[in-house]
């Protein structure tokens, strides 16, 4: 498995937790180079509130479900540190 790391520009957008405006990503992800996708969730770089991309690549609060799923992944990524995947 390798872990991507990459940096991007999204349509500007307000974290729904601090109101701060994003307008870039740096993304992670298994086997992929990272791109914002409707349904990603991300942190903000102010607050480091969870958030979910819509439609329209602006944030929106994560349900419960999204949030739970957001935590399963970083869980998994941080198991799989130190264990031979390239950056
Ligand atoms: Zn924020």
């Amino acid at each position: 498995m390798t872990i991507h790391i990459g940096s991007g520009r999204m349509p500007e957008s307000k974290c729904p937790s601090c109101g701060e405006t994003l307008s870039a990503a740096t993304g992670i992800a298994k086997d992929e180079i990272p791109v914002p996708e409707p349904g990603n969730f991300t942190f903000c770089a102010y607050c480091g509130g969870l958030a979910v991309f819509t439609e329209g690549l602006e944030l929106r609060f994560p349900t419960q479900q999204e949030r739970e799923a957001a935590f399963r992944t970083v869980k998994e990524l941080f198991e799989t540190e130190g264990k031979g995947h390239n950056v």
